[in-house]
């Protein structure tokens, strides 16, 4: 039922391409929650990008709000990445050999990040911190990982694990195919509970190789942690002899140059980075001290490769952006925008006693359904209210807005979106709040 005040956009050419992807892909996609599971209507499939706008495949025009799930700090097609990828491709894509674009991506990353003395590139977030995870354990002769319930690392065995029913208990799979034995390493925890991390500490005394963390939990809705919990966490881990990780493949140099790590002060002895920093091309990455990261094979026992990793062309797009980002007034103009742009969706929400946030940090933003002032775990989030969502989400597309297609996903603002865009996001959001509670 299209209770809406706007006619559904077409779809025709979009629906058409899903029949056929369907006949291809499970689902019709390459990861699942481009689906639309759970949101009105097939997938959109793009046509192209450019600034915060793409197109769908009718010719639909959208400002973008997913940008890729993050990587497009700079907004889509941007003239500099697009520029730097091509000259580097008029050399050749690959080959299987160092060459200077990897030392001058790791010199930018290293040089404005005092958190990581020696890297390692991967080709996505998941084996950046799939191999991470091994590190640690390769690092401590520890088997055990804690995890947060609310946090996603990617699809490794280890970190397909949720919460058991017990306070501290060992994980169950979240995923089939995921051995028992496997999940039994991984325990998870409830997010912002100093009183499980000590339990945890306890129960599994000397075993705990490391504690693993979205540097700000953004994958289940924006989950704002304390600084004083991180602080815990991290004299935890210290006192237990257990590395604590950052997965900062969103956080990183998206709240800043430096990531959660700087947000929060907090010396993680593990980072993993992903997304901005290969521009929109894959590229993952993985950091620490120089001596834990002698561990790291050819140098130590623990092994980890990739036929792709450091790909030039991918290192070329981190190498453009970072130059971007690293130009003085970049956060302070993205976040304040982001900032005016959060703050006065919630004025209209809150000026029409409607049971809505927007929680933001940096130029990360999420829209939940609630009347909480905080949430900080995924417990806190109502499943109930992603109905609302569902019409939020119908109302934006036929008024050219693109958010990601749950909501559980937050979104982001980039340096293409101009006040305009914004102000006219804004109104689109207005008119989709109104109908939502109406
Ligand atoms: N870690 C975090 C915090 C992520 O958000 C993601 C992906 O969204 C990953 C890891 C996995 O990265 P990828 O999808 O590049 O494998």
């Amino acid at each position: 039922v299209n209770s809406s005040s706007k006619p559904d956009i077409s779809r025709a050419k979009s629906a058409e391409l899903y029949e056929k992807s369907k006949t291809f892909f499970p689902g019709g996609v390459n990861s699942p929650v481009r689906a639309f599971k759970s949101v009105y209507g097939t997938p959109l499939f793009i046509q192209k990008g450019d600034g915060c706008f793409i197109w769908d495949a009718d010719g639909n025009q959208f400002i973008d709000f997913c940008a890729s799930w993050g990587p497009l700090i700079l907004g889509h097609n941007n003239s500099k990445i697009r520029e730097k990828v091509i000259d580097v491709m008029q050399n050749g894509m690959s080959f299987g050999a160092p060459t200077a674009l990897e030392n001058e991506l790791a010199e930018l990353i290293i040089k404005h990040n005092k958190y990581v003395e020696k890297i390692r590139f991967t080709s996505s977030g998941t084996e950046a911190v799939m191999s991470a995870i091994r590190l640690a354990r390769g690092y401590t002769k520890r088997d055990k990982i804690i995890k947060f319930e609310g946090c996603y690392h990617g699809h490794s065995d280890s970190l397909l694990v949720k919460a058991g029913s017990g306070l501290v208990t060992f994980g169950e799979t979240s995923s089939a195919g995921v051995p028992k034995s496997f999940a039994e390493e991984t325990i998870v925890i409830a997010l912002h509970d100093k009183a499980a991390i000590t339990q945890a500490f306890q129960q599994f005394k000397d075993q705990i190789a490391a504690v693993i963390i979205e540097g700000i939990p953004a994958n289940n809705g924006l989950l704002i942690q304390d600084q004083d919990y991180i602080e815990f966490l991290r004299a935890a881990c210290t006192e237990n002899g257990a590395l604590l990780i950052f997965d900062e493949v969103i956080t990183g140099f998206r709240v800043g140059l430096e990531g959660a790590a700087a947000y929060y002060g907090i010396k993680p002895d593990i980072l993993t980075y992903g997304k901005i920093i290969g521009g929109g091309l894959p590229v993952g990455m993985y950091g620490s001290s120089a001596e834990i990261m002698g561990h790291i094979s050819p140098d130590g026992g623990v092994y980890q490769a990739g036929t792709l990793s450091g790909n030039p062309v991918a290192m070329a797009a981190g190498i453009a952006t970072l130059t971007e980002l690293t130009k003085s007034g970049f956060y302070k103009d993205l976040n304040a925008k982001t900032l005016e742009f959060a703050e006065s969706i919630q004025r209209f929400a809150t000026a029409r006693n409607y049971k809505f946030k927007v929680f933001s940090v940096g130029s990360i933003f999420w829209f939940a359904f609630t009347e909480a002032e905080k949430i900080q775990t995924a417990e806190a989030i109502d499943a109930s209210s992603m109905e609302k969502f569902k019409i939020m989400h119908r109302e934006l597309l036929n008024r050219g807005i693109y958010l990601g297609p749950s909501g559980y996903e937050v979104g982001f603002v980039s340096a293409a979106h101009t006040k305009v865009e914004l102000e006219k996001a804004k109104r689109a959001i207005f008119d989709a709040l109104d109908l939502v509670f109406k």
